[in-house]
């Protein structure tokens, strides 16, 4: 009788973060998460979560 190995290993690729990647764009680092905006640790600039999906 043969041993019946289902293993479906098929990772999703889930590494989706909760929020979409946004860069800066002027000076292109990735915008941190905070509350409900995203801001640049460098210079500040920030965009509000609700400019975009
Ligand atoms: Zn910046």
């Amino acid at each position: 009788m043969p041993y019946e190995t289902q293993q479906c290993e098929v990772e999703p690729d889930v590494s989706a973060p909760e929020f979409p990647v946004q860069f800066c764009p002027v000076c292109s680092l990735w915008l941190e998460p905070r509350r409900c905006k995203m801001i640049c640790p460098q210079c500040g600039y920030f965009m509000s979560c609700s400019d975009y999906e």
